[in-house]
C-alpha cells in the first residue's frame, strides 16, 4: 500500500463497485508514483474493500466531501482522513471509453440498477475479477452414424438387451447423425462406454476432430462478388448512409427482401470508406451462422464475432482487439452492444423484435433500447431491421422517432409463399385418413405435402414450439398432473433419455410407474412435443433424413451450426424444431414449411401472446420458397379466425398491427403506455403476498402524495407462474403515460422502499418487461 502523503490537496475519485447498492464509493489517490497509470473516468482501479480488494471503475473526480452526490443515491461519504487510498491502476488507458460510460450511466438510471452492476456486465469477466483464464480443449471426439436402421423390427432386435445403446443411437439420429461424443454422454447421462459399444458393433464411428480457439474463425466463408442492390435496397442504403448523427431507422423488409445486403453496404460505407467502427446485433449467434458468415465474408479480419460459447480468455481477446481498434466491427448477441469501440458510425439491430435482446437478470436491459441510446451518445446511426417489427418500434416510427424504410418485395421477383390454414377442429382433418402413422398429428394436407416434397427432392421445415415428448403426464384415475416440486409448472415427459423434466429449473426425475397420489397405474401422456413428432415422422417417412433442433439437441457448442450446415448441404430432408428454426435461415431448397400446432403460445397469459405468435408464424413461413422452385406453407390450428393467424397467413403486417394496437388500449399495455413489472418473491407464500400488498399500498400512496402524473398501480396479484425454483412470486404493475415520470417513481422506490430481511424476500424491478409470466 502506498504511504499516505501529507501534502494537500488529496485527489479524491468516485468509484463504481459491482455491489447491489445505489452509491459510488470515494477513494483517495495518494501520491503519484511515475509508474502509475493515469486515472480518468472509465479507468479500472483496484481498491481496498472490507479487508480484501475489489476491482472498480473510476467514474469521475469527487467534488469536495459533502458536495453533490455523484450518482443516484449519492456517494458514500466518509470523514476525509478515513478515505482509503486506491491500491493500483492496472491499465494504461480507460477500459470503458467515455461514450460507453455515458451509456452505462443512462442504463443505471433508466433500468434502476447500480452503476457498478451495469459496468460489470459491460466488461469481460476477466477484467472485473469475476473469472480466471482457463485453457480450452484442443480436440474432441465426434460420433457419426455408420449404419442407418430404417426398419423398426431390426432396431428392436438389435437393441433388445441394450436400451442405453438404443437411446444413444436415437439421440444421434435426432441430431442428424453427427454429434460431439461428450454432448451425447452429457445429454444421456450415460458412460462413454455405451458409444464405444455402438462403435464396436459398426453402428457408429468415433472420429477425432480438432477444435480451434475461435470456432467461427474455422468456418469457411467464401468471399463472394458484391451483389448489385435492388432499387429498394439502394434507396434504403442511401437514406441510412446520409443519416444524421444519432438518427434511427426502422428497416421493415419482408422475409427474403435482402435486409442483410443493406446492412453490409451501410458498413462498407461507414467502416471501409469513413474508417469508423460498427456494431451488428443478431438475436442468437448460434442460430444465425449464415448471417454472421456473410459479414465475415465481406469484412474478414475487421470482424470480431462475440458469441456465448467463447471462453473467458477468448472473450477477452476479442474485447482487446476491439478496444485497440485492431478489429472494428463487433458482431454478436445482446451483450455485443457493449463492444468497447471508439468512433462508432453505425449500429445494426437485426430481427429487432426478438425477445432474446432482453436480459433476464440484472441489469434487465433491452439491447435495442441501449443501441438507440448508444447511437445517440456516439453520434452514430442505428438501424432496426425486421420483417415483423415490434409494436414499440412501429409506433415510434409512426410518430417520427425513427425514419421508416421499406423493402416491400422479395429479391429477384420471388413471391411470398402461399399459406394454407388447416382447421384441426374439422373432424377428418384431425383424424386423418385410416391408420396411417402420424394421423392426429399430421393432417392429410400436411402429410401429402411432406410426401410430395420428399418425392420431388425438396426440403421441409416443420415447426412445433414445444420440446420434449409429451408436455405433461396425467393420471387417468384421479387426474393428477405430474408437477415440479419447486415450480408451479407441470413436468415434461422426455423419451431420450427417459425422464420427467421441469423446463424452468431443470429438475428431473425418473418416469413414474404409478400415480403418487392415488396409486393408479394408467398415466397418460398429454400434449405433443418435438420428440414425439420426430418419432412419428421416422415411422411415417422411414427413408427421410430427419434432424431435430431444439434445446435438447443443441446444448453442444456448435450443434446448431452443425445441423444448419447439413441442411445447407442438402443432407437433411426434414428439419423439425422449436422456434429456433424460424430465425434468419436462407435455404433456397426449402419448398415446404409446416406448423404442427400454431396455438401453442397463443393462450399464454401475456399481453404479447398474439404478437409473438404472429411474428413466429411470419418468420417461419418466410423460410419457404426462397428459391426458384417457390414454396408453400401449411399451418395447423384450432383458432383459424384469430387475427394473429389470419394476418400471418396473408403476410399482412399492417393489418395485424391495426387490429392488435387497439387491443392494447384497454387494459392499457405497451406501446400504448410505459410498463414496469415489480416482482416480489420469497421462500414463504404469505410473507411474499404481504410484501406485494405493502408495496402496492406504498406505491399508491406515493402516486397520490407526489401527484405522479399519469402513473397507475395495478395489483398486487400472484404471477401466472406463482412459484419458481422454490420461490413464491407476486407482482405489481406500474403503468405510466410518460417515460420520465416512470423513471422518477422507480428510482424513488429503489432507494426508499425497504424489503424486510425475512424469508429471503426480494423485490425485482423489471422495466419494459418482455414477459409477465
Ligand atoms: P432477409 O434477411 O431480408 O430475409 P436476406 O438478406 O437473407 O433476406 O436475403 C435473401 C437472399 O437474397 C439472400 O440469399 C441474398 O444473398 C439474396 N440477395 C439479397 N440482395 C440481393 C441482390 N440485390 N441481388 C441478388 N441477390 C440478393
Ligand atoms: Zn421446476
Amino acid at each position: 500500500m502506498p504511504a499516505s502523503s501529507i501534502s494537500a490537496p488529496r485527489r479524491l475519485i468516485d468509484v463504481a463497485l459491482p455491489l447491489p447498492v445505489f452509491q459510488t464509493f470515494r477513494y483517495a489517490v495518494d501520491g503519484d508514483p511515475p509508474s502509475r497509470n493515469p486515472i480518468v473516468p472509465g479507468s479500472r482501479v483496484v481498491v481496498p474493500l472490507r479487508g480484501g480488494r475489489a476491482i472498480g471503475i473510476c467514474v469521475g473526480d469527487s467534488v469536495a466531501a459533502g458536495g453533490e452526490p455523484s450518482h443516484g443515491g449519492g456517494t458514500a461519504v466518509q470523514a476525509a482522513p478515513r478515505i482509503k487510498p486506491i491500491l493500483d491502476v492496472p491499465d494504461p488507458g480507460p477500459a470503458v471509453p467515455a461514450a460507453l460510460l455515458d451509456v452505462c450511466r443512462w442504463m443505471a438510471d433508466y433500468y434502476v440498477v447500480p452503476l457498478g452492476i451495469v459496468l460489470r456486465s459491460a466488461l469481460p469477466a476477466l477484467l472485473t475479477g469475476a473469472a480466471r483464464p482457463s485453457p480450452a480443449p484442443r480436440s474432441r471426439r465426434v460420433a457419426v452414424i455408420r449404419r442407418h436402421l430404417p426398419s423398426l423390427l431390426e432396431r428392436d432386435q438389435l437393441f433388445a438387451r441394450a436400451a442405453r445403446q438404443r437411446q444413444a443411437f436415437e439421440l444421434l439420429e435426432s441430431l442428424g447423425g453427427r454429434s460431439p461424443a461428450d454432448h451425447l454422454v452429457e445429454r444421456l447421462g450415460c458412460s462413454p462406454g455405451v458409444l464405444v459399444a455402438l462403435a464396436r458393433r459398426g453402428l457408429i464411428a468415433l472420429e477425432k476432430e480438432s477444435v480451434s480457439r475461435d470456432p467461427f474463425a474455422a468456418r469457411d466463408v467464401a468471399a463472394s462478388a458484391p451483389l448489385a442492390p435492388t432499387p429498394a435496397q439502394a434507396a434504403a442504403i442511401a437514406a441510412i448512409t446520409a443519416g444524421a448523427a444519432g438518427q434511427g431507422f426502422l428497416l421493415h423488409g419482408i422475409t427474403g427482401s435482402g435486409k442483410t445486403l443493406v446492412y453490409l453496404e451501410v458498413l462498407r460505407e461507414v467502416v471501409d470508406r469513413r474508417g469508423q467502427s460498427a456494431i451488428v446485433l443478431v438475436p442468437e449467434i448460434a442460430l444465425t451462422p449464415q448471417t454472421v458468415d456473410r459479414f465475415r465474408a465481406v469484412f474478414g479480419d475487421k470482424v470480431a464475432v462475440l458469441h456465448s460459447s467463447l471462453s473467458d480468455g477468448e472473450r477477452y481477446d476479442a474485447w482487446r482487439a476491439l478496444r485497440s481498434g485492431e478489429r472494428r466491427i463487433a458482431v454478436g448477441a445482446r451483450s455485443a452492444i457493449f463492444a468497447p469501440l471508439d468512433n462508432l458510425g453505425a449500429i445494426i439491430v437485426d430481427e429487432e423484435h426478438e425477445a432474446s435482446y432482453k436480459q433476464g437478470e440484472s441489469p434487465r436491459y433491452h439491447a435495442r433500447e441501449v443501441a438507440v441510446v448508444r447511437a445517440r451518445v456516439a453520434g452514430a446511426v442505428v438501424v432496426l431491421g425486421s420483417a415483423t417489427p415490434s409494436l414499440e418500434s412501429w409506433v415510434t416510427a409512426s410518430r417520427g422517432g425513427y425514419r421508416l424504410l421499406t423493402l416491400p418485395e422479395r429479391v429477384g421477383g420471388g413471391r411470398l409463399p402461399a399459406v394454407e390454414l388447416i382447421d384441426l377442429r374439422t373432424r377428418n382433418e384431425e383424424r386423418g385418413t385410416g391408420a396411417r402413422a402420424g394421423a392426429g398429428i399430421l393432417s392429410p394436407a400436411l402429410d401429402r405435402a411432406l410426401d410430395e416434397c420428399l418425392t420431388s427432392g425438396g426440403q421441409s421445415i416443420l415447426l412445433l414450439n414445444r420440446r420434449g415428448f409429451a408436455s405433461f403426464i396425467q393420471c387417468s384415475a384421479c387426474g393428477d398432473v405430474a408437477a415440479c416440486p419447486s415450480c408451479s409448472i407441470s413436468l415434461t415427459y422426455h423419451r431420450t433419455p427417459e425422464r420427467l423434466i421441469c423446463h424452468y429449473c431443470r429438475y428431473q426425475e425418473p418416469p413414474r410407474a404409478a400415480c403418487p397420489k392415488c396409486g393408479g397405474a394408467t398415466l397418460r401422456q398429454r400434449g405433443l412435443g418435438t420428440q414425439q413428432v420426430e418419432r412419428l415422422l421416422s415411422e411415417r417417412f422411414p427413408a427421410a433424413r430427419l434432424a431435430r433442433m431444439d434445446v435438447d439437441t443443441t446444448s453442444g457448442k456448435w450443434a446448431h451450426a452443425d445441423i444448419l450446415d447439413r441442411v445447407g448441404r442438402g443432407e437433411i430432408d426434414i428439419l423439425l424444431g422449436t422456434q429456433m428454426i424460424a430465425k434468419g435461415l436462407d435455404f433456397p431448397n426449402v419448398t415446404l414449411v409446416g406448423v404442427i400446432d400454431a396455438d401453442v403460445g397463443l393462450n399464454l397469459p401475456d399481453f404479447r401472446a398474439s404478437e409473438r405468435t404472429f411474428q413466429l408464424l411470419s418468420q417461419v413461413a418466410g423460410r419457404a420458397g426462397r428459391g426458384a422452385r417457390g414454396g408453400r406453407v401449411i399451418i395447423q390450428t384450432r383458432l383459424p379466425a384469430h387475427h394473429a393467424l389470419r394476418h400471418a397467413a396473408a403476410h399482412a403486417y399492417q393489418a395485424f398491427v391495426d387490429e392488435e394496437l387497439p387491443a392494447r388500449v384497454k387494459p392499457a399495455y405497451p406501446p400504448v403506455i410505459r410498463l414496469a413489472n415489480l416482482l416480489c418473491s420469497g421462500d414463504d407464500e404469505s410473507a411474499t403476498a404481504r410484501l406485494a400488498e405493502e408495496l402496492a399500498g406504498w406505491m399508491q400512496a406515493l402516486v397520490v402524495r407526489r401527484g405522479a402524473a399519469g402513473v397507475t398501480v395495478v395489483g398486487p396479484a400472484p404471477c401466472p407462474i406463482d412459484r419458481l425454483k422454490d420461490r413464491w412470486r407476486w407482482h405489481v404493475l406500474l403503468k405510466a403515460e410518460h417515460s420520465g415520470s416512470l423513471t422518477r417513481v422507480l428510482r424513488f422506490l429503489a432507494t426508499r422502499f425497504e424489503v424486510p430481511p425475512r424469508h429471503r424476500l426480494r423485490l425485482t424491478i423489471d422495466r419494459n418487461p418482455v414477459s409477465l409470466l
